[in-house]
């Protein structure tokens, strides 16, 4: 069906990419469109002394996550197992302690079963969904938790670890659809066994280049950002700032707030644009800080630490098998990565 078709592609990040090879594989003639002047989106890897890998965006893939296990075989590349051994280390409302309160494992436990009645290809079918839809997930866990530490901790492990959200942007909804999609909270929480199981050797940039790489010459143009886009009955138009590109099908693989950017004609269906329009980007910080080795595994630490408040809401050993060098990693998600620096 698609033999022989035209088909436009705007954004080269990993959708765009795998979108581009599929269609190129089943006959199609692709044209991919990127903003940027390199592909990957979301993903970028930098290299410091001493081969040491350091992945600015995505990094993580981990059990379930099936479709990106199989572009790393495809393209020839492996992957490492995450830095995890060693204790944890927890920061509760400032100071250190041994282990999260029981409250903890309960509120996730009733997440978890609230996840399960859930079928993920249709949320909203659920007898509770309207309610849920409702009911923001920072006033959910403030009246679910037995206190207010243990309500921010999750919301910062739940809204900003897995969606770079803060809990009082999501509902409870949306969370309990993503925890049901991925399997619940043990898989998305977890390193070995969970979504943070496994990195790509030479990083995530690596299988991008390399999935650019298997495109038919000339289908990619970079430095090409697509500003408007016409259909009419002869097929559809990308206008980038230089020219136009004609296929008979296009394909959009943005994100939903980024493809609102674009100009349509006709417009988008109501509904489409709507989401465009009410589904903002999340807000994520990471930070990397080396030092000439991981210190913090001669003391049993794993660099794996969680915190209820601060800026940092959680670091990671990020040190890589191949280097000397540790690397502790630190994200911060939602207010504390979006608001200015203070000064
Ligand atoms: C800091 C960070 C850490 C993350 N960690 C993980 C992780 O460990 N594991 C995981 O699974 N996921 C992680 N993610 C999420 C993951 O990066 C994304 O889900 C994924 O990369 C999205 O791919 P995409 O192709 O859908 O979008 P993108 O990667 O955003 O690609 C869209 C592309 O379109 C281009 N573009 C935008 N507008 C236009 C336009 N008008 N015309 C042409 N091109 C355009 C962009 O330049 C970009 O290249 C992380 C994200 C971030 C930011």
């Amino acid at each position: 069906m698609t033999d022989g078709m035209r088909v436009v592609v705007v954004g080269a990040g990993f959708s765009g990419l795998a979108a581009a090879l599929a269609l190129a594989r089943a006959g199609a003639q692709v044209r991919v469109l990127e903003a940027r002047d390199r592909v990957g989106g979301r993903v970028l890897t930098r290299w410091l002394p001493e081969l040491t890998q350091v992945d600015l965006g995505a990094q993580w893939i981990g059990p379930t996550q099936d479709r990106m296990y199989a572009l790393v075989a495809e393209h020839g590349l492996a992957t490492f197992a995450s830095a995890a051994v060693g204790a944890p280390t927890l920061l509760w409302a400032g100071r250190h302690r041994a282990e999260p309160p029981a409250d903890v494992a309960r509120v996730l436990s009733l997440l978890d079963e609230y996840a399960a009645r859930l079928d993920p290809a249709a949320p909203w079918r659920a007898p509770e969904a309207a309610q849920w839809d409702r009911t923001i997930l920072g006033g959910w866990l403030r009246s679910t938790a037995g206190d207010g530490d243990t309500a921010d901790y999750l919301g910062r492990l739940l809204a900003g670890g897995l969606l770079a959200s803060g809990a009082d942007e999501l509902s409870l909804l949306h969370l309990l659809f993503y925890l049901r999609s991925a399997g619940g909270t043990a898989p998305l929480l977890g390193m070995a066994g969970g979504a943070q199981q496994d990195r790509i050797v030479g990083g995530p940039s690596a299988l991008a280049e390399r999935m650019a790489g298997a495109l038919p010459p000339g289908a990619l143009m970079l430095a090409a950002p697509v500003r408007a886009i016409e259909q009419n009955a002869d097929g559809v138009t990308a206008w980038t700032d230089t020219g136009r590109v004609d296929g008979d099908a296009l394909v959009v693989a943005l994100a939903p707030a980024l493809a609102g950017r674009i100009r349509y004609a006709p417009p988008l269906p109501a509904l489409r644009d709507g989401l465009t329009q009410r589904m903002p980007m999340g807000s994520a910080l990471k930070v990397h800080a080396v030092y000439p080795e991981p210190f913090w595994r001669a003391d049993g630490l794993s660099g794996v630490s969680t915190s209820s408040a601060g800026p940092l809401t959680e670091t990671v050993d990020n040190s890589t098998p191949t280097s000397p060098l540790g690397v502790l990693t630190g994200f911060s998600y939602a207010s504390d990565a979006a608001a200015p620096p203070r000064g």
